[in-house]
């Protein structure tokens, strides 16, 4: 699929204010209305309910594009493919439009983190109660991307059935009474992406819940985590790249006038850069396949999608790293962004699932083991 017309002018706005989104802390509200302007914010849903029929290679197109001028904008971006795939896999008896709708213009996101499971999103303690025909919600989430700007959440709670471990994913929409932001978002990198604190407390119906009673776990599994976990390796490219060309740009620029040397005119410094292309173009290689091997599933798939995110993350990780001290004080200071795509790079790994839980989980695939 040809994305650049719909590419292009988000990413000119995306770039206009990525600068201010991380030092304000501000949200992105101009590169949100240009990816709603663009359709893209129903890239993977499918062509009947307005979407563009997208898989997950377009994704990656997108998100490293994207996650290359404001990380910001692209994990709130991230947040919301993965909420509509949810959607998209089950959709909720009671929404009819909902797809359409997030195919065009509503901002939708993910709450799954708990205050008491912490990292561990498949279970959350929370617990729905029946009451007479009606789903009483009551659960506080950790963390939630666009808490605030977001038009619709999808949440997880334990199902108020018996199976004591049984999951339910639910659509909450931000209007309903008893959904609120309790905290503010103050985070070292991705500044702008209001991953804050929320609280729900409220009355829904059965046609509220996506899929079956307790069919949560499974969607979250199969249906939400091979989108994340890919768009999320994506981003980490995004960040790489954008810290590989500042540093090559960089390195290649500054000069030694004493010696009349440039940083790249060095050895040492050069090996360092060949290093971290070395390394991103290996982790983009396994990216590509991952989404590819998501478009086109057989029984290495869910290898791969336990797999992308922790390479990616650890390799964003030492790309900038090395970025920071290849380009020295002039890294430290802002003016080559370059301690912004470090910053941001930090957050993918600690983004549930966890780049070290994830590690856990493909040993325990490669060792035959069971998951949970
Ligand atoms: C920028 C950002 C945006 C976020 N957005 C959302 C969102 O939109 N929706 C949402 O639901 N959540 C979101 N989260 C929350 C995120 O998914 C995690 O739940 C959160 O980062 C966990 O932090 P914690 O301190 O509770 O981790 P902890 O669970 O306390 O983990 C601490 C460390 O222990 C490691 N660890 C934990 N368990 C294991 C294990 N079994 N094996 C090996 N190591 C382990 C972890 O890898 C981590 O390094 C976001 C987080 C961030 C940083």
């Amino acid at each position: 699929m040809d994305l650049s017309d719909r590419l292009e002018p988000v990413l000119d706005s995306a770039r206009q204010s990525a600068r201010e989104v991380d030092a304000d802390g501000s949200f992105p509200v101009q590169a949100l209305d240009a990816l709603r302007r663009s359709g893209l914010l129903g890239l993977t849903l499918p062509p009947r309910e307005g979407g563009l029929g997208g898989g997950p290679e377009d994704l990656v197109e997108v998100l490293s594009a994207l996650a290359a001028v404001c990380g910001s904008t692209a994990m709130v971006y991230l947040m919301h493919v993965s909420a509509a795939m949810a959607v998209a896999a089950a959709p909720p008896a009671g929404h009819p439009s909902l797809l359409p709708r997030l195919a065009s213009d509503s901002l939708a996101t993910l709450a799954f983190s708990e205050v008491g499971s912490r990292s561990h999103f498949w279970a959350p303690v929370s617990r729905a109660g029946r009451e007479g025909d009606k789903i009483a919600l009551r659960a506080a989430k950790s963390w939630v991307t666009s808490a605030g700007h977001a038009e619709v959440y999808v949440m997880s709670t334990l199902a108020p059935q018996a199976d004591e471990g049984a999951v339910d994913l639910y659509v909450v929409l931000a209007d309903s009474p008893g959904v609120e932001v309790a905290g503010s978002w103050r985070g070292l990198g991705l500044r702008g992406n209001a991953s804050s604190p929320m609280r729900f407390e409220l009355l829904a119906h059965d046609g509220d819940r996506i899929g079956e009673p307790g069919g949560g776990f499974d969607l979250m599994l199969q249906s939400v985590m091979p989108w994340f976990n890919v768009g999320n390796a994506a981003v980490s490219l995004g960040l790489a790249q954008a810290a590989l060309d500042a540093t090559v740009a960089h390195a290649s620029g500054a000069r030694f006038q004493h010696t009349g040397e440039g940083l790249a005119d060095l050895p040492t410094i050069r090996a360092q850069l060949s290093r971290i292309a070395l390394d991103l173009a290996m982790a983009r290689a396994y990216v590509e396949k991952a989404a590819r091997s998501l478009a086109a599933p057989d029984d290495s798939t869910m290898l791969h999608v336990l797999g992308v995110k922790a390479a990616a993350n650890d390799m964003a990780l030492r790309v900038t790293d090395t970025a920071m001290r290849v380009c020295g004080g002039a890294a430290f200071s802002e003016h080559l962004q370059l301690e912004r795509f470090f910053r941001d790079a930090r957050a993918g790994h600690v983004m549930a699932p966890t780049a070290d839980v994830l590690y856990d989980f493909y040993g325990k695939a490669i060792t035959g083991r069971e998951l949970f």
